[in-house]
């Protein structure tokens, strides 16, 4: 069971520049989650800008409040859902928001409570769960078929678990059609996906799939999956868009389904920061830091380090000692909490420093646990991040 009691953020009342300059007043001893609404406002009016179609935010990449309140402000009018909970979550938020439902397995129940708050945007993945909509949900509602292709070039694969391939999907298509819903497909490339190719791929067989069982797409929803800025190797968001607009033009022509995207990860990975404070320094050189994997680390195992890692001393200056390969351990008993590669690190940090971990936006508060007592954290809003 989570203690929400541990992960709850204390909410600080004030806006601050940057995190050193917080940093540098405060001194916390706990974790910080630095948040900077005005990045998050200009990631989605990249998505408004150069996506030629609707922006949801995949909700459970960061359910925080202040991410939905951001979003809404910053003209963002859909969410991509997956429980009952995120449905009650953005009605809160959000009253008016379409709520597209894009978890394709849900018992009657969470059906029911879908319904009930009158999701948009269904999709389905097999003909039992398409069996389990047409119970309850209105004719002429939105049903998009989910098609997975073996496609690389994402961090992960998320075809494994969901989707059906194209044969498949090709019935289910025709199903959701006789069965009076408005017709739609739906894919998801995998998360962090750096390969445009992948999207051109999948709209390709999304058109030909359309062709072959004569069913008009009312939309084209072309998941998540879009790559945060890890790196040098990672396309920026408008490439992927390009890609996309391609694809589209090549193989539907001019009477193309309206698109639909729902990003989690590059909406908001880059809109928050953490600060963890170093607690030991131990002779080999190793750091026990006082967040870790059980924490808002938890990705970095899976999905490597999300960006630049800084150095802070107590006195706000910035570590710049000649880089060192370190390992960092997390605070809990569990020897499985160590970062699985070591991380270069300026060779003068000292027990008190603060290493400010960037890109941390995403799958870090949704997953964090209070395991061992620890996973407590301030969540700090600042202006911009120091440079
Ligand atoms: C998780 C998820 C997303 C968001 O994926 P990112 O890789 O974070 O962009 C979008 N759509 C669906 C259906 C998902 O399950």
């Amino acid at each position: 069971m989570r203690d929400y009691s541990q992960t709850q953020p204390r909410i600080w009342p004030q806006i601050w520049p940057n995190e050193i300059d917080h940093l540098q007043h405060v001194r916390p001893e706990a974790p910080v989650l630095y948040f900077a609404p005005e990045k998050l406002a200009d990631t989605a009016r990249r998505f408004a800008q150069g996506f030629d179609g609707m922006t949801t935010y995949a909700v459970k990449a960061n359910p925080e409040r202040a991410v939905l309140d951001t979003l809404v402000a910053a003209g963002v009018t859909g969410f991509d859902v997956a429980s009952p909970a995120e449905i009650a979550l953005v009605r809160d938020v959000a009253p008016g928001a379409a709520l597209h439902y894009n978890n394709p397995v849900r018992s009657p129940a969470e059906i029911a409570a879908g319904v009930a708050a009158g999701v948009a945007s269904w999709s389905v993945d097999g003909l039992s769960e398409l069996a389990k909509l047409i119970e309850q949900v209105p004719q002429g509602t939105e049903v998009a078929v989910r098609l997975a292709l073996p496609v690389s070039g994402a961090a992960y694969d998320f075809g494994s678990k969901f989707g059906e391939a194209p044969e498949g999907a090709a019935r289910l298509l025709r199903a959701v059609a006789k069965a009076g819903f408005t017709p739609a497909m739906t894919f998801h490339p995998g998360t962090q996906c750096a390969d445009p190719a992948a999207w051109a791929r999948y709209i390709e067989t999304c058109a030909d799939i359309a062709e072959a069982t004569g069913v008009r797409l009312a939309r084209l929803n072309v998941g998540g999956g879009f790559p945060a800025a890890t790196g040098p190797h990672v396309p920026p968001l408008e490439a992927v868009f390009d890609a996309i607009h391609s694809a589209r033009d090549a193989a539907f022509g001019p009477d193309a389904p309206r698109l639909v995207c729902e990003p989690g990860r590059a909406m908001v990975a880059g809109a928050f920061s953490l600060a963890t404070r170093v607690k030991a320094k131990r002779e080999c050189g190793s750091l026990f830091l006082n967040d870790g994997i059980y924490g808002l680390l938890a990705e970095v195992p899976l999905m490597g380090l999300p960006g630049r890692v800084r150095v802070v001393a107590p006195d706000g200056s910035l570590r710049d000692g000649a880089p060192m390969g370190r390992v960092l351990y997390g605070p809990t008993c569990d020897s499985l909490d160590r970062l699985p590669q070591p991380v270069d690190l300026p060779g003068d940090v000292e027990e008190g420093d603060y290493l400010i971990f960037d890109g941390i936006g995403a799958y870090s508060t949704a997953t964090a646990t209070g395991f061992n007592g620890y996973g407590a954290y301030d969540l700090v809003t600042i202006r911009q991040p120091a440079p």
